[in-house]
């Protein structure tokens, strides 16, 4: 059967060691989160990850959710039951603001956490998940009377909430959408069209689902200029604010897929629902990418929470696996085979993927905490450096992530050899749950292009030549470091490969754009390899620091930090040059054939 243990040591060495979150006190809500505070509250949200979520993963897996012919959809076994815990322990409203009964916790913290809770059971935490994107969307875009209204009852999960974008015709070009909204004259409208895909679009866990929903008023500009977005509510509310009516909007059908079996993939039937429009009419996709950017930061944790927990699978198997003898001669010689984990092949696998995961939490805990200085600091410089950064990061880390969570997962899958193809140790849902994360909140090509296309030349560069500049100092500043020397090094030339990756965009995309896209896959790699390069020397950093002054206690745990620092440093971080490489190939060789010829 599958294990997984949260990696608590790991998430409070980044927190606290690396990160330092405790300097942050002067954020509103980074004073409520004191060392103390913080441990108890990763200590609670594993038990809840191990105890509650994880032993319901892979029967839900196999169970699914159904639909029934009067459009209702119920989850399966235990599903509820689970969720409700997680709804009591206030989990929903870790991070969301105090007046609309959240605990105005750091967001870190929240992503922190939602690792655990992913890892422990991806579909069920979707259900919480879209209703925070559509919590953060009324927040920015909301009127106060919609926040008051719909904000209590989302936070605290008695309602759930949903993203409504794609269409049979309309994926990632939203400017071909053709939902309808039709004025009623009272101020609200009536909705009608066809979303599909849509995520916990009907189950039986909330007492009403609040979807927001982009839909084009009649007469509103073609494209993605004429888009609104509109809450409409399962149930319309009565007088008192509690769900009344059932609204005109219906499940039409759930659909078979590859993964996240236990999470509702809705056909949603929009039938002259009332809805009520949120922000501005033809902004929509501004409101909406406050939802999707949200997402976006969550779905990239999602890639880092399947890997680790295929990861701890895979590692245990090696360990117990007998097969085969060690090349250097028997290490269990009373055995009639060694385990797996004595053969170099197994061990490289398992390193790469414990290299990746352990720098992607810190990858994903620094994007938070930036998240965190850009909404929270008063200090106007500073919320502008962080959310330049969050803003260049976010396709980085869904997109790198996201790809490497399933190539991990396959890679851990692999451990198993024939055991892992079959269902009975759960690698076949790792690797199926993972493949999701690719496609949705915007697919990974799609991610890259926003990265070389808008990201890069945002202000002028303003973002990357920050960031290019707060590597290269830091390797700079320790590079006489005799201890660190060999990772800044290593990171350096990583980053002189970014870094005239960057430049021949700007000296070969702008005349041809199609060299901008066929190098955007590989130039997002090539980012994420330097940033995830970045967040080894820091801990390698920080574990060096520690264990000058003495820390004994830790002292098993840092020594691996540092030799897991060394192998990305030797064995991940040269594939910069391979990435530089393909981007200077350029596009002509990939535009040349013929549609046809393919
Ligand atoms: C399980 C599941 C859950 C989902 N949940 C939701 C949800 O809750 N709400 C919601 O609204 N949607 C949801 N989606 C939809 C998802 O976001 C879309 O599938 C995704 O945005 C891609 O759209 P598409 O499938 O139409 O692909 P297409 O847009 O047809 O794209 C096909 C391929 O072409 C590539 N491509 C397209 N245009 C370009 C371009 N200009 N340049 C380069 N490459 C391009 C894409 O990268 C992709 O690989 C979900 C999908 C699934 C399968």
């Amino acid at each position: 059967m599958p294990i997984y243990k949260a990696p608590v040591d790991d998430t409070l060495f980044i927190l606290n060691d690396v990160l330092g979150i405790e300097r942050y006190h002067n954020l509103p809500g980074f004073a409520d989160a004191s060392p103390d505070t913080v441990a108890a509250i990763v200590g609670e949200a594993a038990k809840l990850a191990e105890e509650v979520l994880f032993p319901i993963n892979l029967s839900g897996d196999q169970e699914g959710c159904k639909r029934h012919d009067d459009g209702s959809v119920t989850v399966p076994k235990g599903f509820k039951q689970a969720f409700g815990r997680y709804r009591e322990g206030g989990w929903l409203g870790l991070a969301a603001p105090e007046e609309f009964g959240g605990q105005g916790l750091p967001y870190t913290l929240h992503t922190a956490v939602g690792e655990f809770m992913s890892a422990a059971n991806m579909s069920l935490m979707m259900y919480p998940g879209l209703t925070q994107g559509a919590i953060a969307a009324i927040l920015v875009h909301g009127s106060e009377e919609q926040k008051r209204t719909y904000l209590p009852k989302m936070v605290d999960g008695t309602w759930t909430g949903t993203m409504n974008l794609t269409e049979p015709h309309c994926g990632t070009d939203l400017g071909l959408l053709r939902a309808k909204a039709v004025p009623n004259g009272d101020g609200s409208y009536r909705i009608s069209g066809q979303k599909i895909f849509i995520s916990a679009g009907e189950h039986d866990m909330a007492e009403n689902i609040i979807h927001l929903v982009l839909a084009r008023i009649e007469g509103a500009p073609e494209g993605v200029k004429g888009i609104s977005l509109f809450i409409v509510p399962k149930y319309e509310l009565d007088d008192s604010g509690e769900p009344g009516e059932r609204n005109g909007v219906s499940c039409g059908a759930i659909e078979h897929k590859m993964g996240i079996h236990g999470n509702s993939t809705c056909v949603m039937n929009y039938d002259e629902a009332t809805g009520h429009l949120i922000g501005a009419e033809n902004k929509g996709l501004s409101a909406m990418f406050v939802m999707m950017n949200e997402a976006r930061l969550a779905v990239g944790m999602q890639g880092l929470a399947i890997a680790e927990i295929a990861y701890q699978n895979a590692a245990n198997y090696a360990r117990e696996r007998i097969q085969g003898r060690s090349l250097s001669g028997p290490k269990a010689p009373d055995k009639k085979a060694d385990p797996i984990i004595v053969h170099p092949d197994v061990r490289r696998t398992l390193m790469t993927i414990k290299a990746f995961n352990e720098a992607g939490r810190a990858f994903t805990l620094w994007t938070a905490l930036k998240s965190d200085i850009a909404h929270r600091s008063d200090s106007e410089e500073e919320r502008q450096a962080a959310d330049d950064i969050l803003g260049l990061m976010t396709p980085i880390l869904k997109g790198v992530m996201t790809d490497k969570g399933f190539d991990h997962a396959v890679m851990a899958q692999q451990v198993f050899g024939g055991h892992g193809y079959i269902e009975e140790h759960g690698m076949s849902q790792y690797v199926r749950d993972a493949r999701i994360a690719m496609i949705y909140e915007g697919a990974n090509g799609i991610q890259a292009l926003d990265l070389v296309g808008r990201k890069l030349a945002m202000n002028g560069g303003r973002a990357v030549m920050a960031l290019f500049k707060e590597i290269g100092d830091f390797c700079e500043e320790n590079r006489n470091d005799e201890k660190l020397s060999g990772y800044t090094k290593a990171l350096k030339k990583g980053l002189n490969d970014l870094q005239a990756a960057t430049m021949w965009f700007m000296q070969n995309a702008m005349a041809k754009p199609d060299n901008a896209g066929a190098g955007s896959t590989d130039y997002m790699h090539l980012f994420g390899l330097v940033v995830l390069g970045y967040m080894w020397a820091r801990m390698a950093k920080t574990a060096e620091e520690k264990l000058a002054a003495g820390e004994t206690a830790r002292a098993d745990y840092l020594n691996n930090k540092l030799i897991t620092a060394k192998f990305f440093m030797e064995r991940i971080m040269p594939e910069t040059a391979l990435r530089k490489a393909r981007i200077e190939a350029g596009a002509d060789t990939l535009m040349a054939l013929d549609a046809a010829a393919f």
